[in-house]
């Protein structure tokens, strides 16, 4: 078992595993079922009302109507007013139209939004997560029930509609929503069906009963330009231009036509949506009806209705039931005037609820049947005050039961959830280990080989007696506890991952016990400081601050405390440590009398850090105020605001210039690690940067005098960018095969280059070890791997660069000097006056902590949040023609993770460039960063899903703490992504030295 935890990708695999583990985590926490399978039929409409008999056919009977459900994505409350549409804000004040303000349950995301709507059931949170794989609804709707009774249902816009209701619609053309940066076409292609569809046929009929017509351009100039963009105003107006085409239209007809205009969510003043604020859940639903209609609600408007309501109203305007898991009301300004019609409808709507498993000992169960027998008293007496006595029964107990319902549509599988704790904790465990072993000074390596391949045969007994206990108590636990989950269904998918369990759990054991085993000698922590302790502690600490809502949603205000701190530790400590230096000199201590070096080091290194630690300081406070974010605050005004409003492009544009000329130099400046042929990767870079302006030309970030340049494509431009960037890794791998040696180029041979020198000729004391390579591969090797590390830098500053907004562009080239300022100060032989201490370890845990905490930092400087809101689609789209999953879902992780990817892959630069070092010591560097990095994630994680377990049945849980979990979903995705990245360097290092040791110097050896 020891090679497992010497093996140096151990906590890679670990992490894998914890990953699997997140998912069965998240499985049990986002049930998937979400309907009963309950199909409605006209047939259920009672035909007795507590035995006093009456038509239920003829009560039900709407009339004949066609509906039009006009959604405008996006629309949230404060757009539809007279100023930004004023046709429909006319019908309102006349009060020949109805508003209402409706509620749009969190996740405020479309694909759920419509499912709402549709289905009349609120739907779990697991639908962001398939929000954009939107499979078919399989439980009842009201397009499946309008269809059962014949009518023809149309669609156009959004095609997010088709994919859930596929084979329902009579006619329909779908536009995708995925293409964000469009604001014309997608709305073009909607409206231009109008005329056609709303034309009446000879009978003065429209052609459809059910119109869907799904608006998706506010949405995006939303996500693009936010709510305060002055693309709003005209296409408000030309939404409303929409609405009074409609409303001619069905003026003409025959028949009753109802137009119901509403938004499926709201949007934030930064454009985003899928929280939980005021301004993305409170949207408008508009009534308008085309013949004598007079809103009931004569002053401002109706009360506060649900988005669920709109399934049963629509479903009862098409004379179809109501659809099987509905637990909405029907709008309170169409319930007919009649009251045996209007009791009838809400009797239907209270026993279709109490159906849904209603417990009967309830008092809103109680007031139903209450209701039922004032209902059956007027029906047999014709009492009016019993039927008023009947609706407020009715009505306060639908309103009751609808919260019951909407409350308690979700069960947790708590089987499955702790068994998903219990594996990352044992993961936890088993990495903790594998990272204390590395910390170890020098890990006896070589121990008794005999001793392990005696044992060889006994481990694989030992690991199979294990695995049968793991597996068979986790067997007994299932059927001891009879428990309904999946977990224990023993169907063939589910016996893989209880296998998996039960694999994960016995290696996390062998490891733990055998680094504990060999874990003998942790004297390297004694080097560990005050602000290695900081770091520690606050790294420990953060995790357990979830406890409370409001540090999730201010989670950034952590982070800056957090960071104010270490800046002013750090401050403080150098300027102690010079000044303890010059006292002690200038008093005579001889003991720094004769260390020149160090006193250069403290008078030209100690006193200018001062002042460079200040600049940091003041460009951090700028780049804090840059986004607001968070959930409290996010309403005050910011520095990205103020560079966005048009009278001060000037200033955005110095903000891109700068950023990228910054970051250009950075590259440059890393050039230096690069192979012989530095020319040819300066001129690469330049070209890349070059494509970097030309696509902010192109996309009228930046303005030029050179029109010419503004008519550039920038699909092109950024697959020139991709180009540059590709064929500059391929051509550093032939160089190091040596291609080029071979063609006759001689590089000039200086130090920190690659070349390949031949073997010592053989003489009489040459002591041939099979350790030591008669050529010098490990040097070039690790050559290749500082090349390839800084060329991964480089690239990805530059691809972000292209990706960020432009006032966020300034954000790349801060992270690179934070990361430099700050890991030299963290340096522990740095203004030392002791030497030959041994403190990589401490080096190397001060730097991966601070590195972390720099990403993160930069994460929330960049405007990000714990929200589902702050996530930018603008970024995912970048240099892209046609829409494609794998490719935006890259760039928009990129983008958002752009602070904590550009500060790790800053640490793993560092590695490879620290001084006199050797490839088996920077391997040994690279195992322990990325045990620490792992390590780090998956502690993060077991301690957020208790969290999130016990404040299951918290208020916020939907709102607060299961985007949350999504954001760590992601999280570790991408470091398993960023590490496995490393692993492929060094692995690419050794495959590349295979070659050239296979072709080009063959024959020299
Ligand atoms: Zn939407
Ligand atoms: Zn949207």
């Amino acid at each position: 078992m020891l090679s497992w935890i010497q093996q140096r990708w151990a906590a890679l695999w670990l992490l894998v595993a914890a990953h699997g583990a997140l998912c069965l985590f998240l499985y049990g926490f986002f049930p998937l079922k979400y309907h009963s399978g309950k199909l409605a039929h006209m047939d259920d409409l009672p035909n007795f009302i507590n035995g006093v008999s009456i038509d239920g056919h003829e009560v039900y009977n709407s009339g004949e109507n066609s509906v039009i459900l006009m959604v405008i994505d996006g629309l949230r409350y404060d757009f539809a007013t007279e100023e930004y549409m004023p046709f429909m804000g006319e019908l309102l004040k006349n009060k020949s139209g109805c508003i209402y303000v409706s509620v749009a349950e969190p996740p405020t995301v479309t694909m759920p939004r419509i499912k709402a709507m549709m289905t009349g059931s609120v739907s779990t949170f697991a639908d962001v997560a398939l929000n954009f794989g939107a499979p078919a609804v399989r439980g009842d709707s009201v397009l499946r029930v309008t269809k059962s009774r014949g009518r023809r249902s149309v669609m156009y816009g959004d095609d997010t509609w088709l994919r859930l209701f596929p084979g329902l619609w009579a006619d329909s053309d779908g536009t995708t929503s995925f293409y964000v940066t469009d604001y014309t076409e997608v709305d073009n292609n909607v409206t231009r069906h109008l005329d056609k569809v709303l034309a009446p046929d000879e009978k003065k009929k429209p052609s459809f009963d059910f119109l869907v017509l799904h608006y998706l351009g506010l949405d995006h100039i939303g996500h693009l330009e936010g709510a305060r963009s002055p693309k709003i105003k005209p296409k408000l107006l030309e939404m409303d231009d929409v609405v009074k085409k409609i409303y001619a239209g069905m003026r003409t007809w025959d028949r009753s036509g109802i137009l119901i205009i509403c938004g499926d969510h709201g949007m934030r003043d930064a454009g985003g949506h899928g929280g939980a604020t005021a301004a993305e859940v409170l949207v408008p639903l508009v009534i308008i009806k085309s013949d004598n209609f007079q809103c009931p609600h004569p002053l401002g408007p109706g009360p506060t209705v649900a988005q669920v309501d709109v399934a049963p109203t629509v479903a009862w305007l098409l004379n179809a039931p109501i659809p099987g898991d509905s637990t909405g009301r029907i709008l309170p300004s169409l319930l007919p005037v009649d009251y045996r019609q209007h009791l009838y409808l809400l009797h239907v709507l209270a026993a279709h609820n109490a159906k849904q498993s209603l417990p009967a000992n309830t008092e809103f169960y109680q007031q139903f049947k209450r209701a039922e027998s004032q209902f059956a008293h007027f029906l047999s007496t014709g009492q009016e005050s019993a039927a008023k006595i009947a609706k407020d029964f009715y009505e306060e107990s639908l309103e009751d039961m609808s919260k019951y319902l909407t409350e308690t549509t979700t069960d947790f599988d708590l089987f499955a959830i702790g068994i998903a704790i219990f594996v990352l904790y044992i993961l936890t465990g088993a990495l903790l280990c594998v990272t204390l072993y590395s910390f170890q000074q020098d890990p006896q390596r070589k121990t008794s080989v005999v001793r392990q391949h005696r044992s060889q045969a006994s481990t694989i007994v030992a690991f199979a007696i294990i695995f049968f206990l793991i597996s068979s108590t986790l067997l007994i636990s299932c059927f001891i506890s009879e428990t309904k989950s999946r977990f224990c269904s023993f169907n063939p998918i589910w016996s893989i991952g209880f296998i998996a369990v039960s694999l994960a759990v016995t290696a996390g054991y062998f490891v733990i016990k055998s680094a504990i085993e060999r874990t003998k000698d942790l004297s390297a922590l004694r080097e560990l400081n005050a602000i290695d302790y900081l770091l520690i502690i606050g790294t420990l600490f953060h995790s357990w601050s979830f406890f409370g809502t409001s540090f999730i949603e201010e989670e950034h205000m952590t982070w800056y405390f957090f960071w104010n701190t270490l800046m002013f530790f750090i401050l403080i400590r150098t300027i102690v440590v010079v000044v303890v230096y010059f006292t002690k000199r200038w008093s005579g201590a001889t003991e720094f009398q004769d260390k020149l070096d160090l006193r250069d080091k403290m008078s030209s290194v100690g006193i200018s850090i001062v002042p460079q630690w200040v600049l940091l300081i003041a460009l951090h406070r700028y780049l804090r105020t840059m986004n607001q974010t968070g959930d409290r605050w996010l309403f005050l005004p910011d520095t990205a605001d103020w560079l966005n409003a048009p009278e001060n492009s000037f200033y955005l544009e110095a903000h891109i210039v700068i950023g990228t000329i910054l970051t250009f130099g950075v590259c440059l400046w890393n050039v230096r690690h690069m192979n012989n042929f530095m020319q040819m990767h300066s001129a690469l870079t330049v070209c890349a940067t070059a494509c970097v302006f030309l696509y902010r030309i192109s996309t009228n970030a930046l303005d030029t005098r050179y029109a010419f340049l503004k008519t550039y494509d920038p699909v092109i431009i950024v697959n020139v960018f991709w180009g540059l960037l590709i064929f500059q890794v391929l051509f550093e791998l032939a160089t190091y095969i040596g291609m080029f040696t071979k063609c006759g180029f001689k590089p000039k041979n200086n130090r920190n280059k690659f070349t390949y020198t031949k073997p010592k000729a053989k003489s009489e004391d040459y002591f041939y070890d099979e350790m030591d390579e008669p050529w010098n591969f490990e040097e070039v090797k690790l050559n290749l791997a500082r090349s390839l590390t800084h060329i991964m830098y480089n690239d990805m500053m530059l691809i972000i660069i292209l990706l960020m907004r432009p006032h966020n562009v300034i954000m790349v080239p801060s992270i690179y000097f934070t990361c430099v300022l700050t890991s030299k100060c963290l340096d522990h032989k740095f203004l030392d006056s002791r030497t030959a201490r041994r403190t990589e370890v401490a080096d190397v845990l001060s730097q991966a902590l601070v590195h972390l905490w720099i990403g993160v930092l930069f994460y929330f400087y960049q405007g990000n949040s714990n929200s589902l809101a702050s996530v930018d689609l603008g970024a995912g789209y970048v240099g892209l023609r046609e829409y494609s999953e794998v490719k935006v879902a890259l760039r928009m992780g990129l983008h958002a993770y752009a602070g904590p990817a550009l500060a790790g892959a800053r640490l793993f630069c560092a590695l490879t460039t620290a001084p006199s070092i050797t490839w088996n010591q920077y391997l040994q560097s690279v195992w322990r960063v990325i045990n620490i990095f792992a390590l780090q994630r998956v502690y993060q994680l077991v301690i957020y899903c208790v969290i999130a377990t016990i404040f299951r049945h918290h208020l916020f849980v939907w709102t607060v703490f299961s985007p949350k979990l999504l954001y760590d979903f992601v999280a570790t995705v991408f470091s398993m992504q960023s590490l496995s990245t490393i692993g492929n360097i060094v692995l690419l290092t050794h495959v590349t030295s295979w070659f050239a040791r296979l072709f080009t110097y063959k024959t020299t050896l």
